[in-house]
This record gives C-alpha cells, sequence and structure tokens, in this order.
C-alpha cells in the first residue's frame, strides 16, 4: 500500500513537471529532469568549493596552464552566458577528470598520463563538460528522486539545500569518492557524452582523432585499476561510436565545403538555456 501511494506520489510529479522535458545539446535527446537549472547551478557551485577546499589544486604550473588554455577554448564554443567557467588542475593520482553544473572543471594529474597531449586533454574535458551540459546528474538524481518516492524531490521543490540532496547530486557527479558510493553513468549518457565532447572538440579546433588514441591510452591503464573507470563503464563500443561520430562531421563538412558555407553543427542548441 505504502509502495503504490509513492507510486502515487511519483506519478503525479512526473505529471506537474512533465512541462519541463528537456532536450539534450546536439543530440536533441527528450530527457525528464525534476531540477530547475539554477537550483543545479547552485549545488555545482557549493560541492565544487567543498571539494576544492579537500584538494591541493595546483596554480601556475605549465600544466595548469594548459587546463586553463584549452578549458576556455571548449567554453568559448559551448556560449553559456550562466556558465562562470572555473579549470583547475588537482595533485591525485586517481586518472579522473569532471565538470559541474555552471562550468566548474577539474582535472586530477592521473589523467595527464593517459591525456599525452592538448588534443587528448581536450577529448576528456569535452566530454565531462558534455555530462554537465547534458545535465546527465540532474537526470540521473531525477531517476533516483522517483526511485525513492520523490522524497529529494520535495525538498528541492521547497528550495531547501537538504544534505540527502547534496549527497545524491554529488554521487551523480562522479564526486562521489568521498562519500563511499561512486554512481556509474549509464551507457547511453556515456555515448551521448562522448557524440557531443566530439563536437565541442571539433568546433574548439582539436584534432577529434586523437580521441580514438586517448580512450585507447585510458583502456590501457584499466587493467591496473583506473578510477575514472568507476564512475565511466569502458564501453568496448566506445571507440567505434566515436569513429561514427567522427565520419558525420567529416560528411557534413564536405556537403558544407559544396555549398561553399562554413560548416556548422546541426541541431545544436548549446547556446540556448533550458529552464
Ligand atoms: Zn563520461
Amino acid at each position: 500500500m505504502k509502495h503504490i501511494r509513492k507510486y502515487i506520489i511519483a506519478l503525479s510529479f512526473i505529471v506537474l513537471f512533465v512541462g519541463c522535458t528537456n532536450k539534450a545539446p546536439i543530440t536533441n535527446r527528450s530527457q525528464l529532469i525534476l531540477m530547475s537549472q539554477s537550483e543545479e547551478l547552485a549545488l555545482g557551485e557549493k560541492s565544487y568549493k567543498d571539494t576544492l577546499k579537500k584538494s591541493k589544486v595546483i596554480r601556475g604550473t605549465r600544466d595548469a596552464n594548459r587546463i586553463k588554455n584549452i578549458g576556455y577554448k571548449i567554453a568559448k564554443v559551448v556560449n553559456r552566458s550562466d556558465y562562470k567557467w572555473e579549470f583547475n588542475l588537482v595533485d591525485s593520482k586517481e586518472k579522473n577528470a569532471f565538470c559541474l553544473p555552471g562550468g566548474k572543471v577539474v582535472v586530477y594529474t592521473g589523467i595527464l598520463q593517459a591525456a599525452k597531449n592538448d588534443d587528448q586533454l581536450a577529448t576528456v574535458m569535452s566530454h565531462e563538460i558534455a555530462h554537465a551540459l547534458a545535465r546527465h546528474g540532474a537526470e540521473r538524481v531525477s531517476s533516483g528522486m522517483i526511485a525513492n518516492g520523490v522524497q529529494v524531490l520535495g525538498n528541492i521543490v521547497l528550495g531547501s539545500q537538504a544534505p540527502e540532496l547534496t549527497q545524491t547530486f554529488n554521487m551523480a557527479y562522479g564526486l562521489g569518492a568521498q562519500y563511499g558510493v561512486l554512481l556509474p553513468y549509464g551507457r547511453m549518457q556515456e555515448s551521448e557524452a562522448d557524440e557531443i565532447g566530439i563536437y565541442l572538440m571539433h568546433q574548439a579546433g582539436y584534432n577529434v582523432y586523437e580521441a580514438l588514441k586517448f580512450w585507447e591510452n585510458m583502456s590501457a591503464g584499466q587493467k591496473s585499476g583506473n578510477e575514472f573507470f568507476s564512475t565511466h563503464p569502458n564501453s568496448e563500443t566506445r571507440i567505434a561510436n566515436i569513429k561514427k561520430v567522427i565520419a558525420n562531421i567529416e560528411k557534413t563538412q564536405k556537403q558544407s565545403l559544396n555549398r561553399v558555407s562554413t560548416p556548422t553543427v546541426k541541431n545544436s542548441n548549446l547556446g540556448k538555456k533550458i529552464q
């Protein structure tokens, strides 16, 4: 009976929020996200500050500057006026990186072993930025809410900063290590982040073929225990999917060249702020 009640409450919320259906950039996939963009940005800001407080941020080195330079090139392409971009290199052996909503990007020094050049660094940074742009964390929190009888959602609706909400949010964005639980992204979200990421790095002027090399390097490290794969399942089809995305980009470019016009990304709603 209790379950039925929870189910009905969940359904009512779905009906209430169905008008807020979101669309992922580039892929235009419809998403059910039961969290406002502003709530998400506020949570991202808070999580970011908390994370940096606990981390050793590397400043002023060649690598720290590379992260910022690459980051700002990608940010220029993303063109989101509501994002306050920050790109930080953090001292950690973990081969990992993340981007929180609002454009808060952290790259761990460990990933520099797999990302051998700027193009490969741009691959992982674009991929993480794509997760944030496509609101994958909020999407996961939203499905989590439904499963939990929308108790957490109640807190969001009331605008409260409940600790359980912050924790769910952190887990959803791959910051779970500090909380003991890591939630992997779904296969669909992974390939979507790959697709959006490749478009971003391409538009920012990076060599998309280096993305294939980067994921090969990452797979090689996976056997010796790679933290990245605790939040990013290593899909055997990832490289094959990326090849398809590259082929699409090249096809679009050829068509554009034939029309003697500048190449553009079809169906891009990157710059659009979605509530
Ligand atoms: Zn990912």
